[in-house]
């Protein structure tokens, strides 16, 4: 069990203000985003469909380099005005200026979880492979993002039955129970994708057998569930809508870094989340 001291509540919102300014940088990224360039392959996509496939693939994006390494500049000057950031910001700095760090590659292999270049990468930095992880994401999602909007309508999700992203292919950061029927919507944290899933069935291994699966939560956040599956030995961290009074401004991303104190619990019981996106 935890609980949260002063200095953690601190910490924590520092976290959230971090989190927000970045939020701010994200959105005026993507209102630079030259939005032309998304080009949808209808028929592509027909084969995609029709092959049970995710629809694209991130991991050969080409991310314009000039966006690119504008919004690296501005991450990296919203850390230096954080207290506890400013160390990172300028690791992040140095290494991009000494050619060790390209934002470009970063953003693929964050995607492709390629945990070797990561920590390579980290030693070489002199930082935290979450450290990298966070900018890779900060880096990539805004883009990945406009591209899911664009295939809104596209697909119909309800027919969508996998564990893994129908738009990108990557396997679920989080999940919830919906407030109002209590169905389970996975989400993905690259492109901000949900889909609803069964709730009884582990979406890694499909692993259905009851006596396997199960979940845990917290005292004092009961709301927040743990969900884990013995046959493959993952989870996924859940959100139970309904007992949310505030549930309709809940926002994943934030949830996700707020609840890490889960993923360390169901880690130190042996639990671990998939690396990589699916091969699919
Ligand atoms: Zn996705
Ligand atoms: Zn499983």
């Amino acid at each position: 069990m935890y609980s949260l001291d002063a200095e953690d509540m601190s910490k924590n919102e520092t976290l959230k203000n971090l989190y927000l300014e970045l939020e701010k940088v994200k959105a005026e990224a993507q209102e630079r985003y030259n939005q032309t360039s998304i080009a949808i392959d209808q028929a592509d996509i027909e084969k995609r469909l029709a092959l049970s496939r995710h629809l694209l693939d991130f991991a050969d994006f080409r991310i314009d380099r000039k966006w690119l390494e504008r919004l690296f500049d501005e991450y990296v000057s919203t850390l230096r005005r954080f207290e506890g950031s400013k160390e990172v910001a300028n690791e992040l700095d140095q290494g991009f200026k000494r050619d060790e760090l390209d934002p470009q590659i970063l953003v693929k292999k964050v995607f492709c979880a390629d945990l070797d270049y990561l920590k390579a990468l980290s030693r070489k930095l002199n930082l935290k492979v979450e450290d990298l992880v966070h900018l890779g994401l900060r880096l990539g999602t805004p883009v990945f993002e406009l591209h899911a909007e664009k295939l809104k309508g596209k697909f119909d999700p309800a027919t969508w039955s996998k564990g893994y992203c129908p738009i990108c292919g990557s396997p679920p950061a989080m999940a919830y129970l919906r407030h109002d029927d209590g169905k389970r919507i996975l989400w993905c944290q690259f492109c901000g994708t949900e889909w609803s899933f069964l709730r009884l069935k582990c979406p890694y291994c499909y692993n259905d057998k009851q006596e396997t699966l199960r979940y845990f939560f917290t005292e004092e956040k009961e709301a927040y569930r743990v969900y884990v599956c013995d046959k493959c030995k993952k989870y996924v961290k859940t959100i139970d809508q309904r007992k949310l009074s505030d549930y309709e401004s809940m926002d994943l991303a934030w949830e996700n870094l707020e609840s890490l104190a889960l993923d360390v619990l169901a880690q130190q019981d042996g639990y671990s989340t998939p690396p990589a996106r699916a091969e699919v």
